[in-house]
């Protein structure tokens, strides 16, 4: 093998589009217009078109996405906000910062959404949102939470940040973008999301054009004209370079999930039927973008798979080892050990294997030749 395997080779999709990416970068830093450049005006309609959606904002993180997201939405403090126990942490961290409170929630074992049927009994007078997490790179049950939410009249926020590019499938047969379905639908360029940039960055999504045009506002120090404040806002802009780069990758896209749909094909074929080894499920109501290939370990062997690989040279990752509410910084919020008996059991099953948009056919033959290797002589 040329390289040493990676968890996501960022060097060689860089490469392979190097001149494209070079000259978009070389006319930002010309530009001098580093904060609010053309570019990023660019970037934003690129985004909104490629997703059909109303209204597309761009920010500075994902993180900050979902923040701008609540703040839009006009949520106060002591409002609560049902989010995934299984979740990276920037999804609790917002409702948190902002004097709200996260009720969480448990997740399906098989997809790792949220458990839609236990929705209603965590509604209360308080609730104003529901945020669902299209992990790993698939649509939640859009259907199912959105009937819900109308009910009890709540907002619904995608933190579409790991499924840029998914497509719900909804029951009358027509499809729409994850992050486009709900109220908001927020987003990271992170550069190992689907469609990543550089180094920071974050966008949300709304089918609302009022709703876009405050988002905007509050991303740019509540101002709609320089110095003039209509609310309180944050300083979180798309820097102009990361705009320019993400302009030429996004037309990458849908090549991007091809090579790793093409991927996560060859690991389910070659990975079945593997006793103790758990594959990704495939929901029906979503595609699957795989911003990771996430399986489960039975029989308490995911840490031993993990050292046995790396012993080879596999990386793999583990996402996420402890769930939300039992992280130190949230205790306080008064969950317990065998709240969300799920998610407390995916924490110690799940392993992610290695998948990006460079993987060559020899690498990944070797990541499964020596996971069959471990459950069938280990
Ligand atoms: C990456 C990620 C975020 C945060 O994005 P940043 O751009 O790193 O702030 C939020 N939610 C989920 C599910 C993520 O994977």
């Amino acid at each position: 093998m040329k390289n040493t395997i990676q968890m996501v080779d960022l060097r060689g999709q860089y490469l392979r589009i190097k001149e494209e990416i070079d000259a978009a970068l070389l006319d930002a830093v010309q530009g001098t217009a580093y904060i609010n450049g053309p570019q990023v005006k660019l970037f934003a309609q690129s985004l909104q078109e490629y997703n059909n959606v109303k209204s597309a904002v761009t920010c500075a993180n994902g993180t900050d996405a979902l923040q701008i997201a609540m703040m839009g939405l006009g949520f106060k403090p002591g409002d609560e906000v049902i989010v995934p126990a299984f979740t990276y942490i920037a999804t609790v961290e917002v409702i948190a910062l902002l004097g709200l409170v996260p009720k969480f929630i448990d997740v399906k074992e098989d997809t790792f959404e949220l458990d839609y049927s236990k929705l209603e009994g965590l509604i209360s007078n308080k609730t104003v949102a529901i945020i669902t997490v299209h992990l790993f790179g698939q649509c939640s049950n859009m259907e199912a939470i959105l009937s819900v939410a109308r009910k009890y009249n709540i907002a619904v926020i995608e933190d579409t940040a790991q499924a840029m590019g998914a497509e719900y499938l909804f029951q009358d047969g027509s499809r729409a973008f994850a992050g486009t379905i709900g109220d908001v639908g927020t987003t990271s360029f992170f550069p190992s999301k689907n469609l990543g940039c550089f180094g920071d960055g974050g966008a949300l999504m709304t089918q609302s054009s009022t709703l876009g045009d405050k988002l905007y506002i509050i991303a740019n120090h509540g101002q709609r004209k320089k110095y003039y404040h209509e609310t309180i806002g944050v300083n979180s802009r798309l820097d102009t370079i990361q705009a320019a780069i993400l302009q030429v990758k996004i037309k990458y896209l849908d090549e991007y999930t091809e090579a790793r749909r093409a991927v996560a094909q060859k690991y389910d074929l070659c990975l079945s039927n593997i006793a103790g080894l758990i594959l990704p499920e495939k929901a029906q109501y979503s595609t699957h973008v795989y911003n990771q290939y996430t399986c489960r370990v039975e029989n308490g062997r995911r840490d031993e798979l993990k050292a046995y690989l790396l012993e080879q040279g596999i990386p793999s990752m583990i996402y996420y080892p402890i769930p939300v509410h039992l992280q130190k910084a949230y205790l306080s919020y008064g969950y317990k050990e065998g709240d969300f008996p799920v998610s407390e059991k995916l924490c110690k099953e799940v392993i992610s294997f290695p998948i990006h948009t460079e993987m060559e056919v020899e690498e990944q033959d070797f990541i499964i030749k020596n996971i069959v290797h471990f459950f069938t002589h280990g």
